[in-house]
């Protein structure tokens, strides 16, 4: 067969654990999963709401334009229409933007660690891709200019940072996108922005810097990951080159009704932001009354560093019910990965973590 050479060493995307496999596995009845930054509030009640109301016309395919999240996005962001993208999730948009512009021959710029989906896609493409260490769990934008050359098609900035937490501040996003050449496209991922506790407006800057296209989730603190529905924000060009490269119909219906009911319920979105930083200073605290290195976060998560093998933090904690991300596949060997649960369930975790601080 004649397979991509490059694909052969590919694995397909490991999911943790679910929660009915640890509930067989250790006999528990009850599980908390906050290993996926997914949100524990759950999601808006107006989407139930349009759920109930769907006509299960299931026949029928979805609106392969995506119209109505598509105008209540642009009024939401105050963007034209045409600015935005949906896929299936912003995993697709990687692959999208990946397809576009990659191939051999061609090279990649990113962090490491961030989030894998960037690499994936560029492995399968062929081209190069250049990782740029973290410099104390941010960034390293100068290291990453310098790994720019002619060859560079797309430069990947994913702020907050997945799985650091690390927020890049506007004047050095700013300094930077002033030097990426205007032919390389800088993606600016910001799956946890609605988290940002002090966040900077950054839609603006798709006016200045016309190679920069932004990426937003409905994943994440609106609480419907399960119907996959991401979104790109650029210029009217530069969707124009992206949208023949995703599926005709790769948001589902279900998936386009519950994001608009969602993103017109900005009450939510906020209240969850406010409990996710209340909980998290709990956090920093935990961490400081026990020595323990943190990354200061601006997402749903936090990664602690516990000095010991990151599995066996995991396993721990999965023998209790509570499902975290080690940090050893994420880069960070001797930490974890913890989503910010309800106030009960970070109680829980913490408590746990101090058997294990002391087994
Ligand atoms: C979760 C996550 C995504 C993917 O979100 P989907 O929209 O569910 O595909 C993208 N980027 C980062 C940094 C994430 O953590």
């Amino acid at each position: 067969m004649k397979w991509k050479e490059q694909i052969l060493n590919l694995r397909a995307y490991q999911p943790g654990k679910s929660i009915d496999e640890v509930k067989k596995q250790y006999q528990l009845d009850s599980i908390i999963k906050l290993a996926s930054n997914e949100n524990p509030y759950g999601h808006s009640p107006n989407v139930d709401h349009v759920l109930n109301e769907f006509d299960s016309s299931y026949m029928l395919y979805p609106d392969g334009n995506a119209s109505s999240i598509r105008e209540a996005t642009a009024l939401a962001l105050d963007v034209d229409e045409k600015q935005l993208i949906f896929t299936n999730g912003t995993d697709e948009l990687v692959q999208v933007i990946s397809r576009a512009m990659l191939e051999q021959g061609k090279n990649t710029v990113m962090a490491t660690p961030t989030f894998p989906q960037y690499k994936h896609a560029a492995i399968i493409e062929g081209a190069e891709v250049r990782e740029v260490g973290l410099a104390d769990g941010n960034h390293d934008l100068n290291k990453m200019l310098s790994e720019i050359d002619k060859d560079t098609a797309i430069v990947w900035v994913c702020s907050p940072n997945n799985p650091t937490g690390s927020y890049i501040p506007k004047d050095e996003l700013i300094h930077f996108l002033e030097r990426v050449p205007s032919d390389v496209l800088v993606v600016l991922d910001e799956a946890y922005f609605e988290y940002v506790t002090d966040p900077f407006d950054s839609l603006p800057l798709i006016e200045k810097f016309s190679n920069l296209v932004i990426m937003r989730t409905f994943s994440k603190i609106y609480g419907l990951a399960s119907f996959r529905i991401g979104y790109g924000i650029s210029t009217l060009k530069n969707i124009q080159a992206l949208e023949p490269i995703r599926l005709p119909f790769n948001t589902n219906v279900l998936g386009q009704l519950a994001a608009t009911a969602a993103i017109s319920d900005q009450d939510f979105v906020n209240q969850c932001s406010k409990k996710n930083s209340d909980e998290l200073e709990k956090y920093y605290s935990f961490c400081e009354e026990n020595n323990l290195h943190y990354f200061p976060s601006e997402g749903n998560f936090i990664l602690i560093d516990f000095q010991r093998d990151g599995d066996e933090v995991a396993e721990f904690l999965l023998s209790k019910g509570l499902i975290v991300r080690s940090g050893k596949s994420l880069g960070f060997p001797t930490s974890a990965r913890i989503t910010i649960g309800l106030e009960k369930q970070n109680e829980q975790v913490r408590s746990v973590l101090n058997e294990f601080i002391l087994s």
